[in-house]
């Protein structure tokens, strides 16, 4: 038997990002004891790098805004496919999430009139964004650790210890989920990254909270800890994923020098002026708006420079076009011959704005160039190319609880799908943190006090979690010896070659060769040393996850024979409304002849989306819905004709 630390709880939340924080404050304010679990540093998820801000209808800036326009705007952003429940409940609780994070110390940037300021940000009608510079993530987390300490605190006046309620487990990785004999949640194991010593959390409701899955891309703005570790999980425990076909490929990322390739360069450089250019000087974006958005954006670059200071009377810049729709547009030039020297386009600040206002207005930027790539971006234009950035596909979730298909098992967060749909607008990650992770924690919450009882693993489960973990340890007989950095590194090139940015049936059905071969490769990742802290054990676990998740990303994305938002296809290139209303479920296959360390396989289903609500639908013209829906679903329409 091997030796395992146990804790017992209500509620652990794994992932200590905005909607884990959220998630697990809601919680503990229900009174139940929470666990967060996450493996990095306590403070150092992801959510601190997001830069451009948290989308709120707050109208500080333009009165016009309301959830209304928000709710059209993201779902015209997902091209309809959005859960629209989601996006409604999204648009409507964004703004109270904000002014809560203010009354917990958040202090967001200021309009002259004293209000939370917001800015433009592509796919939004009207400046929404509440943002600190460009440092909005940072403040958000420092925020929520703060109202944790409050919290701790108090429990600490109540009852003389400060986690009787609330414990934080930083630097502890979860493996697998444990469920009882019914398949329903019952906890989760995992190790301590530092000393390999092994943890057992039993707690009848688990929030996932683990972020997404770049790390699986080559060049890509997301951190080490992305590896789908959240996905794999809930499908190993028996949840769905849904979209995974659709990842976003942010259009500026950094391109030069090649060791920060992929790192992101804020669509808040945009929203606050900055033009993209070709190596023909051109402002290259007004020759790409497609059909689904004429006569919402500018034709001339007058009418787009007023519109910075006059919305009312002038159309957007097509610059801040939906981020699908800029990213195509940069392949398309650089595929041309005008790019720039490193293989991007040109991303021109310095032109616009005077230097002491963008080293203000986005210091991180004015850093993040200087000291990595030498650039002085108040002087020069930065090369900016696409980089993978953000999964729409997710687990699949109850839109108002967050709970997955299995009982007691909740998502949140970048690993929930369904929000976003085919596009996620920027901006509209943090507000999803706020609102979905608030709305997972009361779910787990309500769930704990209707069930009554504490559920128990399934017995041998914790065992079984344990010798899979310790599978690429050996022994020598399980094979050759394969390295888990090596098997990475073609993962990651496989999936940028051939599931990345544009995509053909050839390519996929020989990325998901590849994968299979990964897959069975890494049953012979063998890694050396101890238990302490050893990076190459951590990859060799991580990996299982990134294969799972890149087969269900190339497995969905050959399914799915159109292009939409984060998925297209040069072979069916235009957008048909007959997968409108089709979603595509992933699930794990249970073949029963699985050993240790084996990487389950996944299948692809096709289901039907819930029909919009009529008022709902109402919100827009049968004359855009048109574009979209197929004329069937029309028939309820307020407008339709008889
Ligand atoms: P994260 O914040 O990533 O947290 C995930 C947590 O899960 C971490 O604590 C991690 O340690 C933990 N974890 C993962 N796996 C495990 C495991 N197996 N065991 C234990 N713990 C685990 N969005 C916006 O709306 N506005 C922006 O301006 C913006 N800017 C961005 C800038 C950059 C550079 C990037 C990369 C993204 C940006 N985004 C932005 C997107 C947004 O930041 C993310 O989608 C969001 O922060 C995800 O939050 P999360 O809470 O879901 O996950």
């Amino acid at each position: 038997m091997i030796e395992t630390e146990r804790h017992e709880y209500d509620v652990v939340v794994i992932g200590a990002g905005g909607a884990g924080l959220r998630a697990a404050i809601a919680a503990r304010e229900r009174g139940l004891r929470t666990a967060i679990v996450c493996k990095s540093l306590f403070g150092k998820a992801h959510t601190v790098m997001a830069e451009g801000g948290c989308a709120a209808a707050m109208g500080n800036v333009n009165e016009n805004d309301s959830w209304q326009v928000h709710f059209r705007d993201t779902m015209r952003g997902g091209k309809f496919l959005n859960s629209w429940r989601m996006a409604e409940l999204h648009a409507k609780e964004a703004p109270d999430r904000v002014w809560e994070l203010e009354t917990w110390g958040a202090l967001f940037d200021r309009t002259p009139d004293g209000r939370i300021s917001q800015r433009h940000f592509g796919g939004h009608t009207y400046p929404r964004l509440a943002h600190v510079g460009d440092r909005t993530g940072l403040e958000i987390i420092r925020t929520m650790q703060q109202r944790i300490v409050a919290l701790q605190q108090a429990d600490h006046a109540e009852t003389g210890e400060y986690e009787s309620r609330l414990r934080v487990f930083a630097e502890c990785t979860v493996t697998e989920l444990l469920t009882d004999d019914d398949g329903a949640m019952a906890g989760a194991f995992g190790y301590w990254r530092e000393s390999g010593r092994f943890i057992e959390f039993s707690a009848p409701a688990v929030v996932l909270a683990t972020g997404g899955i770049g790390k699986s891309f080559q060049v890509t703005s997301n951190s080490w800890e992305y590896t789908g570790d959240g996905h794999a999980l809930a499908l190993r425990a028996g949840a769905n994923l849904i979209d995974m076909e659709f990842v976003q490929f942010h259009p500026t990322g950094m391109v030069w020098p090649p060791s920060v390739k992929g790192i992101l360069v804020t669509e808040g450089v945009r929203g606050d002026g900055g033009v993209l250019k070709n190596s023909d000087g051109e402002r290259f974006m007004f020759g790409y708006v497609p059909d689904v958005f004429k006569g919402q954006y500018a034709q001339t670059e007058d009418e787009a420079d007023r519109w910075y200071t006059d919305q009312e009377n002038n159309r957007r810049t097509p610059d801040l076009l939906p981020r699908d729709e800029v990213a195509r547009a940069i392949n398309t030039e650089v595929k041309e011959g005008r790019g720039s020297p490193h293989g991007g386009v040109y991303l021109d600040i310095a032109s616009r704005m005077k230097p002491e206002e963008i080293k203000r207005r986005l210091p991180s930027m004015y850093h993040q160039f200087k000291e990595l790539a030498d650039v002085d971006i108040t002087a020069e234009p930065m090369e900016v190319g696409p980089t993978c950035h953000y999964v729409m596909g997710g687990i699949d979730v109850d839109p108002d609880t967050g709970q997955s298909r299995v009982p007691g098992l909740f998502a949140t967060g970048e690993c929930a799908g369904g929000m976003h749909g085919s596009n996620r607008l920027g901006g509209n990650s943090l507000s999803d943190l706020l609102v979905f992770g608030r709305r997972a924690g009361l779910g787990a919450a309500d769930y704990v006090a209707a069930a009554g009882r504490r559920p128990t693993a399934r017995t041998g489960a914790v065992d079984t979690a344990a010798a899979t973990t310790l599978a690429p340890f050996g022994p020598p007989e399980r094979g050759t010896g394969e390295n888990p950095y090596t098997l990475h590194a073609e993962l990651q090139r496989r999936m940028n070659d051939l599931v990345g940015i544009i995509r053909t049936e050839a390519e996929m059905a020989e990325a998901l060769e590849h994968l299979g071969e990964l897959r069975r490769r890494v049953r012979d990742v063998v890694v050396e040393g101890h238990r302490q802290y050893n990076p190459g054990w951590h990859l060799a676990l991580d990996l299982r996850n990134m294969l799972m998740v890149g087969e269900a990303v190339a497995s969905s994305a050959l399914t799915r024979t159109e292009s939409r938002g984060g998925h297209t296809r040069s072979d069916h290139p235009g957008l048909d409304p007959e997968w409108r209303h089709r979603a595509l479920l992933t699930t794990c296959v249970r073949d029963g002849g699985q050993e240790h360390g084996d990487v389950p396989r996944i299948a692809v289903e096709r289901t039907e989306r819930a029909p919009m609500r009529d008022d709902l639908l109402a919100l827009f013209d049968l004359t855009e819905l048109e574009k979209y829906y197929t004329a069937a679903e029309l028939a309820a329409h307020p407008g339709a004709r008889p």
